[in-house]
């Protein structure tokens, strides 16, 4: 059985030698005669597993005491209401920096809970960027400033975050754990997990212990962060075999050396590619401007759709897969997200050469 390199956006790659641990504990996982899967969520396995994945987050990420770390169900969207829900409190505004895609559904959520100001908007531009720092001109008193870290389809990261005095809200569902940063410039940071740490299923939110406090009494118990930090996000019954997958994922990233050594891997797989990409001599076209090109999906377009289309099919065929841009931008995305290996991004350049030569 061969594997093909996934470049898919998400669901994303998972690291081999996880998938081939979850196989091997999947009918009897240690000696418990049962899988994970049909485990209770209040048993001593998987109170072991929770706790590791827990404690494996917090130890990549130097979270500090006063952070509590949370795995919730509904992915990112439900973040971007939650968001709203808990810290969009009457009577407040909320900053949000509209730089794409996913940032304009966390805000048209936000303004069915309360007000917000849109304090900057790339979302249309070509090619795609991010707003620049300086003319970022914040709100006074505002209740957070919510930006996305890596917008996914424009292909594009903030390299430096803004400093804020409001709470910096930040979805990181596509570089989630693929760099170093510091939590404690953030109010709450959150990642739909099927990016770049494991199935779909589960979100995971690190939220400062203060803002607990802000949510409103009309908000329904389930959707307050508290409910869930009170109860080691064992208030039901949490996705189970995604937090497993989760919890060896993070130890895998562990056995890497950490957030430092895998985001210098990641910056090097990033650059080769958008090196080969500038030197097409034009044939390929990086879309986002090079200051904020982002190390985890490269999105670039060739002189046709025709040949676009060419160029994803034969890809395909050659095992590099998922190259296809999303449906609202068209072109071509690479996603490289941690687990996608060094040599698939090898294997792509040596196609593209192969391609131009041919088609150029
Ligand atoms: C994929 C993605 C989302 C949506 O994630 P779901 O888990 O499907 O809700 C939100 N934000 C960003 C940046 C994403 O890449």
């Amino acid at each position: 059985m061969a594997r093909v390199y996934n470049f898919g956006a998400g669901p994303a790659v998972l690291p081999e030698e996880v998938l081939l641990e979850a196989q091997r504990e999947l009918l009897d996982y240690q000696g418990c005669g049962m899988s994970v899967m049909e485990m209770s969520h209040r048993g001593k396995e998987y109170s072991t597993i929770h706790d590791e994945a827990l404690a494996n987050v917090r130890n990549l990420l130097d979270v500090p005491e006063d952070y509590d770390v949370l795995f919730l169900q509904g992915g990112a969207s439900a973040q971007f209401a939650m968001v709203a829900l808990n810290l969009l409190t009457p009577g407040s505004v909320a900053d949000y920096i509209n730089s794409g895609a996913w940032a304009s559904k966390a805000i048209k959520e936000a303004k069915v809970r309360g007000q917000v100001n849109v304090i900057a908007d790339t979302s249309k531009d070509v090619p795609t960027r991010l707003p620049a720092l300086h003319d970022l001109k914040f709100t006074p008193g505002a209740a957070y400033v919510h930006i996305t870290s890596n917008e996914t389809i424009a292909g594009t990261q903030w390299k430096v975050f803004p400093k804020t005095e409001a709470p910096l809200v930040a979805d990181m569902s596509s570089d989630f754990l693929s760099r170093p940063i510091d939590v404690r410039s953030f109010g709450l940071i959150y990642a739909g997990a099927q990016k770049n740490l494991g199935p779909a299923g589960c979100a995971v939110v690190i939220i400062r212990k203060d803002l607990l406090e802000r949510c409103p009494p009309d908000v329904p118990i389930f959707f307050r962060y508290k409910t869930h930090a009170a109860e080691k996000s064992l208030y039901n019954t949490p996705p189970t075999f995604t937090i497993y997958i989760i919890m060896l994922v993070t130890r895998w990233l562990l056995a890497q050396g950490g957030v430092k050594a895998i985001a210098e891997r990641n910056r090097q797989k990033a650059a080769k590619l958008y090196a080969a990409i500038d030197a097409s001599g034009g044939f390929y076209r990086g879309t986002a401007v090079p200051q904020d090109r982002s190390d985890m999906n490269v999105t670039w377009r060739l002189p046709s759709e025709e040949l676009e289309e060419k160029f994803v099919k034969e890809a395909a065929a050659r095992g590099l897969k998922g190259l296809k841009g999303h449906r609202s931008v068209g072109g071509i995305r690479a996603s490289i997200y941690n687990a996608f290996p060094p040599a698939g991004v090898d294997a792509l350049i040596e196609f593209m050469r192969e391609f131009q030569a041919k088609n150029g």
